[in-house]
Formats: structure tokens, C-alpha cells, sequence
């Protein structure tokens, strides 16, 4: 067994995409294959013929290639047709296209007086206790009164799980075989297959489960749950199709996403990322979230919590793997990718930014393809980025039209910064823009030095222009430093918005005149 080299496998059910209970799996069994130079075997378990698609195992495959997770022998990503090109010697890697051999194995158990048929299908016999070892788990011991003999080949002819599991993972060689807990009780049929085929036993580690902070286990349901709460608390009663079913999805009778989203969209929301599609549609960085779902479950021991792929290949270990629960922290997550966006190389940054506004927000594209104002954007946003979807709300005021910038005189800070005292604020910014005007050429830089000695001859604080400047500029006080911002706007624009935001409180500004 030593001698044997270490071979790990991840086996998901193309029925639906790769969530991140499945993507965890998925990195502790690449992690430890990559820790020992062993392989790393991605399966595709598609014998469940009606819930099976090609379009999920297209999913899957990219999410994993997004993660980074590669793998060694499987469908191969590269191929147009993965179903066709695959890498390794041990395949196919398909599930269902390894038919006759589940076959020929069950009938080996008929023959041996193991299996019986029953209704077309075909019954193996549970007639032995069973016990086997678990790496998190420890050992496990099934009476085999409590056991009862289960399908391995169903009347259709398709083997179970269990069966293709078991045959599969023997023939590929595997050595250990690491999973949800889901599949624990599981594992007992497992053990009297593999012993009543002759194969060895791997080593099995098994993973508990992730759960949302309410205890609830971490599911696709979780977005129907959080739409349906959004719809009732803004009393939505239709989203404008099938009603009788919307109205069932209202009363938990169904959770087709079609309502989630139609609700999301509706309400302006966003429904809780479940899958790793997910994170990556809202920005996340696959350096972030594997971070995070390393430490779903195992630690490395010491007070390091932030760490790249590199450490946890040098340090996972199965025996700091808990058997507790572990609850799945969007803060938490946010910051960890807040600091890794932090930490990218400003090119790095760039492009991952680019490619995101250009798939997401389309909007952006032209402000993507300036180099140059593009470049001081990223400058801007990067350090304060917990998501690069975040960066495209942030920074929206950047691409809008000047006419599409709101001032709104309910808000706090515009009451605060403009219009109090007497309109104090939008009186310095009417005065401050003919100085502004005559400042040539325009940087970002000159225009914030000039801003400094205009409030120093006048012994004003700085905020006293930048403040009123910010919100004519964006309609807000939220903006990036004024350099790259007045950088990016740029002079023209600047000085309408100015024109604009005194213009659109006029009536304010007669009223004090008065
Ligand atoms: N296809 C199974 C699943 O997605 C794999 C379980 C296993 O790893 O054995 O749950």
C-alpha cells in the first residue's frame, strides 16, 4: 500500500453546478494528491440519466478550471467535446460510458452467490458485519442485522452508485477517497463490495457539512428562501407569469429558481451565491474563496488564516480535518477577498476588473478600452475593493452621463455639505469653480493643489471645497481620493458637473439671496 502512489478523485453528479460543499471536496482532494506528487482524478457520475447534463459537466468543468483545481486524468477542458478527448489511462472517466464494465462486475457477484435478481433489478447480499476506519470520523462498525441487502444494478440496466463507485474507484486506482458526510452510511455498502469484488480498501476521509449561520445546511434552496422572504416583504404577489405557481413558490409549495430570480430582478436583489458560478459572477477571486473553503473544516494549526494554495499543499493533513459542522461566513469571505484584490499586482487587477465590467456590465467598456483612464480607475478602486462587482456600483458615476447624476436634497450629507449654514457649501464651490476653471494644464494633482491653497489663504478646512466637490461631481461624498478622481473625470466634465449641481439647487440658493 505504501509503495502505491497517492491517487485522490472528485466525483460530483453533473445535476447541477459545482456549489462550495463540492468545491472544498474538491481542493482538500487536490491537495493532498498535489502534497504527495500523486494524481488527481475528476469522475463524472452521470448514470442518473434524468437528472444528468452535459451542460452541468460543461459547468463543473469550468468552475474547477476558474478554481485552478487541475486535474490529471478526466474529461480533458481544452477538447471541444470532453465527452470525447480525455486525459489519462484509466478512463473513460464517465460514468456512463463505462456501461459493460459495472456489467461484467455484477455479474461476477451473481456468479459468485453475492447478488440475486428481484424485479429486473439486481440485489447484493449484506450478510457480514462491517467495520472500517474513518480518517475523521475513526472507526465505524455497522451489526449486519441493521444492514439490508441494496440494488446494485437497476432493472434499466444502469448500476447504482454504489456499485459504479466502487468498481470505479478500484479500477482508477485510487488510494483515498475524500467526500461529503452525506456519503458515510454509504460507505458501509462500499466496504462489503469491495471486499466481496477483491479489490483493497482506500482510505476514507469523510467531510462535515457547511451550514449558513442559522444552522441551516448550505443549499441551492437557500435562494428561493431568501427571494420568497424578499417578496413578502415587499408584498410582491406576481412577477408577471404563471401565477398559480408563483403562488405555490410564495407558499414554500415549490423553489424553481425561475421565481427566485424573476423576484431578484423585480426587487433590485441579490439572492445569496451558492455555487462557485456564483462568487465568480459577484467578483470573488478564486484565490479568496479557496482560501476561505480551506478553512471550512481544517485549519493549518497555528493563528495563520490567510494563506495561497502553496501553504495548503505543504500543510493539509487529514488529522486537523474536525468532524464538526462548519458555518459558511459571508463577511468573513468579503474580507478575505477584500485583501487578496489588496494584495494583486496592479496589472493582475487590472485585468481581472476589465474582464469582469466588460462580461457583466457592458457599460464599461469604453472606459475599460482607455488604458489611461482605466489604469487610474483601477488605482482608485483596488485598495478598497471587497468585490470587483462592487467596483462597477462605486465607480458607476465615472461612466454616466453628466445629466444622470442625482443630487438629492433629503440626503444627509448633500443637506449637510451644500445646502445648511445658508448654503455655505454650494457658495464656496460656485466660488472655488472660477479658480478651478483657469487651472491649465488639468491633473488630478494640480487641481487637488489648488484646491489645498485656495482653503489655506481662506483658513478653511480642506473639506469645506472637497466635500461640495465630491458630490457634484458623483451626487455623493463616497469617492476615491480626489487626485485619481478628479484624474479621471477629467476637466471638462468636472467643471459641468459643478455647473450642473449649482444649477439644480437653485432655488435654494435665490432663497438665501434673498
Ligand atoms: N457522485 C457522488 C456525489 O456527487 C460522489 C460521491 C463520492 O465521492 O463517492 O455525491
Amino acid at each position: 500500500m505504501s509503495t502505491q502512489p497517492i491517487v485522490t478523485r472528485f466525483a460530483p453528479s453533473p445535476t447541477g453546478a459545482l456549489h462550495v460543499g463540492g468545491a472544498r471536496t474538491a481542493l482538500f482532494a487536490w491537495a493532498y494528491a498535489r502534497q504527495h506528487g500523486g494524481k488527481f482524478i475528476l469522475r463524472i457520475e452521470d448514470t442518473d440519466q434524468k437528472r444528468s447534463s452535459p451542460e452541468s459537466t460543461k459547468g463543473i468543468l469550468r468552475d474547477m478550471q476558474w478554481l485552478g483545481l487541475n486535474w490529471d486524468e478526466g474529461p480533458n477542458p481544452a477538447a471541444d467535446d470532453p465527452y470525447e478527448a480525455q486525459l489519462g489511462e484509466h478512463g473513460p472517466y464517465f460514468q456512463s460510458q463505462r456501461l459493460e464494465i459495472y456489467t461484467q462486475y455484477v455479474d461476477q457477484l451473481i456468479e459468485a452467490g453475492l447478488a440475486y435478481e428481484d424485479d429486473g433489478a439486481i440485489r447484493f447480499k449484506m450478510e457480514k458485519d462491517i467495520a472500517f476506519k474513518d480518517e475523521v470520523f475513526g472507526d465505524i462498525n455497522f451489526a449486519a442485522s441493521d444492514l439490508e441487502d441494496f440494488v446494485i444494478r437497476k432493472a434499466d440496466g444502469f448500476p447504482t452508485y454504489h456499485m459504479a463507485v466502487v468498481v470505479d474507484d478500484a479500477l482508477m486506482k485510487v488510494t483515498h477517497v475524500i467526500r461529503g458526510q452525506e456519503h458515510l452510511s454509504n460507505t458501509s455498502k462500499h466496504v462489503a463490495l469491495i471486499d466481496a469484488l477483491g479489490f483493497e480498501r482506500p482510505v476514507y476521509v469523510h467531510l462535515s457539512s457547511i451550514m449558513n449561520p442559522d444552522g441551516s445546511k448550505m443549499s441551492k434552496r437557500d435562494k428561493a428562501k431568501a427571494a420568497r422572504q424578499a417578496a413578502k416583504d415587499a408584498k410582491l404577489t406576481s412577477v408577471g407569469f404563471d401565477d398559480d405557481a408563483f403562488a405555490a413558490f410564495l407558499d414554500k409549495k415549490n423553489d424553481e429558481m425561475k421565481f427566485a430570480l424573476a423576484i431578484a430582478e423585480q426587487l433590485n436583489l441579490d439572492l445569496p451565491e451558492i455555487n462557485v458560478a456564483d462568487f465568480r459572477d459577484s467578483g470573488y477571486i478564486p484565490a479568496a474563496l479557496l482560501n476561505y473553503l480551506a478553512l471550512l473544516g481544517w485549519n493549518p494549526g497555528d493563528d495563520i488564516e490567510q494563506f495561497d494554495l502553496d501553504f495548503l499543499v505543504a500543510k493539509f493533513s487529514f488529522n486537523r480535518i474536525g468532524k464538526s459542522n462548519s458555518k459558511f461566513d459571508r463577511a468573513k469571505l468579503k474580507s478575505f477577498n477584500a485583501d487578496t484584490i489588496a494584495k494583486l499586482d496592479a496589472e493582475t487587477f487590472s485585468m481581472l476588473l476589465g474582464q469582469h465590467l466588460v462580461a457583466h456590465h457592458p457599460e464599461y467598456t469604453d472606459m475599460v478600452n482607455d488604458r489611461q483612464r482605466f489604469a487610474m480607475l483601477c488605482l482608485a478602486y483596488q485598495p478598497r475593493a471587497h468585490t470587483l462587482d462592487e467596483v462597477a456600483d462605486m465607480a458607476r458615476f465615472f461612466i454616466i452621463d453628466n445629466s444622470e447624476v442625482v443630487y438629492d436634497t433629503c440626503n444627509k450629507q448633500v443637506r449637510k455639505n451644500l445646502i445648511n449654514s445658508d448654503c455655505a457649501g454650494l457658495r464656496a464651490l460656485a466660488e472655488f469653480a472660477s479658480e478651478l476653471e483657469k487651472l491649465e494644464p488639468w491633473t488630478g494633482e494640480d487641481a487637488h493643489n489648488l484646491i489645498k491653497s485656495y482653503c489655506e489663504a481662506r483658513e478653511l478646512n480642506m473639506g469645506k471645497i472637497a466635500q461640495p466637490l465630491r458630490i457634484a461631481i458623483s451626487g455623493s461624498v463616497v469617492t476615491p481620493d480626489m487626485v485619481p478622481t478628479l484624474d479621471i473625470m477629467g476637466k471638462k466634465d468636472t467643471l459641468l458637473r459643478i455647473m450642473r449641481c449649482l444649477d439644480s439647487f437653485r432655488s435654494e440658493m435665490e432663497a438665501v439671496a434673498e
